[in-house]
């Protein structure tokens, strides 16, 4: 673990002080070769760089600045988030057991049903927000996964409580951090084994790339020495330009989810109160269940995800993202542009009536008064 380092927001801006060595640039250029050639001697003119699948300067980057930000020993991008999820339930032999939280992102808990079928792996589904059906469930598994703020449920797990139950199970707990971000939660810090983002999400946070990482809290051990072997051998890398574009992004995460979170939580106190919302479902309400977890592994904000159930069902929750300007009605989270969906359109087992709501870093106000018109 690193002993000393600098704060979120200076690791963040100065991309962990990444300066061109070339041209002493403030911005790290892209290297597009695929190759690098070796000398007379056939000794390469770069030892660090052979060939583009291993020798990524910008990935190499972008890994150790979100390794940093996770307080992570080591990390690893991948080309999305769904692929560095499956790198890690990959390695679950056939005839193992995965413990995973209920009400998550729908392609994780698809992907994972699919492979746990193909592998003859038992797959168990409890709902981890609840610590005592964590416990009840308690068998000897390989993975325990959750996600936290989840989904679009927004449920909080208890990431130390669930450490605890992953080692009584044996098992290495993996936790799902895309909506919380390293800003708002540091996974490792509280007991977790591996930390998992959709960098496509906040971490970029401009809509326009897709990747996934991975950090870990024991690079030496032999699940992380596995997935970094397979990420390598099977080649799960992302491409020099969406490493520059993620750099670039991430330099002003701190300020974007400072932002994107006090939005929120304006957003979901003015919907709270609303006479046509039923339930506001987001950890910064004090109301909120998950509120008391959420306060002591979060810090700064509660994330910018958040999701309401509309009075009057599934027409009724059509009709007010019908009347949505502001709001982009678009899947995804994290951007600096609001969106809204109706995941019961793509996810039938979310009730008709939800509409999950991704907050950006526009003026309060003007998301506020574009809800209140589509309301009414
Ligand atoms: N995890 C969460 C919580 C997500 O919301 C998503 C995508 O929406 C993913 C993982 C998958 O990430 P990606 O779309 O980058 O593959």
């Amino acid at each position: 673990m690193p002993s000393k380092m600098p704060a979120l927001a200076t690791l963040f801006a100065q991309a962990d002080g990444a300066i061109d060595p070339q041209t002493g640039g403030v911005v790290p250029a892209i290297q597009t070769a695929t190759t690098y050639v070796r000398g007379r001697d056939n000794q390469p003119v770069s030892p660090t760089h052979i060939y583009s699948r291993d020798d990524s300067d910008l990935s190499r980057l972008a890994e150790a600045i979100l390794a940093k930000a996770e307080n992570a020993e080591a990390g690893l991008l991948f080309p999305s988030g769904m692929a560095a999820a499956a790198a890690v339930l990959r390695s679950v032999p056939a005839g193992g057991r995965i413990i995973m939280q209920t009400g998550i992102y729908w392609g994780v808990t698809k992907w994972t049903r699919d492979f746990c079928a193909r592998r003859q792996i038992d797959l168990v589904e409890v709902d981890c927000a609840d610590l005592n059906a964590l416990r009840a469930a308690g068998h000897p598994a390989d993975i325990l996964w959750i996600e936290t703020p989840s989904n679009p449920y927004l449920k909080s797990a208890d990431i130390a409580g669930c450490a605890e139950i992953a080692r009584a199970c044996g098992a290495r707990l993996v936790v799902d951090s895309t909506a919380a971000t390293p800003v708002l939660t540091r996974p490792l810090e509280h007991g977790a084994d591996i930390v998992m983002h959709s960098a496509t999400k906040a971490i970029n946070g401009h809509s326009d790339m897709l990747a996934g990482f991975l950090g870990c809290a024991d690079s030496a051990s032999d699940l992380w020495q596995s997935i970094a072997t397979d990420r390598h051998d099977a080649g799960a890398v992302i491409g020099a330009f969406e490493a520059w574009l993620l750099i670039r992004g991430m330099r002003t995460l701190p300020l974007r989810v400072e932002r994107m979170c006090a939005n929120a939580q304006a957003v979901a106190e003015f919907l709270a109160k609303h006479p046509r919302v039923d339930q506001v479902l987001y950890p910064g309400l004090s109301s909120d269940p998950g509120h008391g977890v959420a306060a002591r592994q979060m810090s700064g904000g509660f994330g910018s995800l958040l999701s309401v159930r509309i009075t009057g069902g599934g027409d009724a929750a059509l009709a007010v993202i019908g009347k949505l300007n502001l709001f982009k009605r678009a899947t995804s989270l994290g951007g600096v542009e609001s969106l809204a969906e109706h995941r019961h359109t793509i996810e039938a087992s979310v009730p008709a009536d939800l509409v999950r709501l991704s907050v950006g870093i526009e003026a309060a106000d003007d998301l506020i008064a574009d809800l209140d018109n589509a309301l009414s």
